[in-house]
């Protein structure tokens, strides 16, 4: 893996949390995108070599509106840039690490990503993230 792409940070109200870690990073919020099959609003901002990507639910019943009902507002994943995203995904699954995706698929911010179900990360969701080049 090459380095912490983005933390995702799971919020109920993005137009409010934009100017919130507009002030914390003491950055703007230089993207904001829909990713509909996802039930998501993201916002981006940038840190260094890294993002943090806030994430709001769209719709009823989408994984982050779960999410935010059963744990409230907070760090949602991590994501890992890797290189070659279908490699590391054949890696990963034949240590035992859960897909939650079997093919990679199309995520916000011009990436291919994967979900790793966090029964199997000690809790933690993990997406792994390749730039579509
Ligand atoms: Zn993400």
């Amino acid at each position: 893996m090459l380095r912490i792409e983005h933390l995702g940070i799971a919020v109920k109200n993005l137009a409010a949390s934009i100017p919130l870690f507009e002030q914390l990073l003491n950055t703007p919020c230089y993207k904001t995108e829909i990713v509909e099959s996802e039930g998501v609003n993201t916002a981006f901002f940038s840190i260094g070599e890294s993002k943090v990507e806030l994430l709001e639910a769209t719709k009823e019943g989408s994984p982050i509106e779960k999410f935010i009902s059963k744990k409230g507002e907070g760090i949602h994943h991590v994501a890992f840039e890797v290189e070659n995203i279908e490699a590391e995904m054949k890696r990963l699954a034949a240590l035992g690490f859960e897909l939650l995706n079997e093919t990679p698929k199309k995520g916000a911010d011009n990436k291919l990503v994967c979900f790793l179900h966090p029964k199997t990360t000690n809790g933690m969701l993990v997406e792994l993230c390749q730039e579509i080049r």
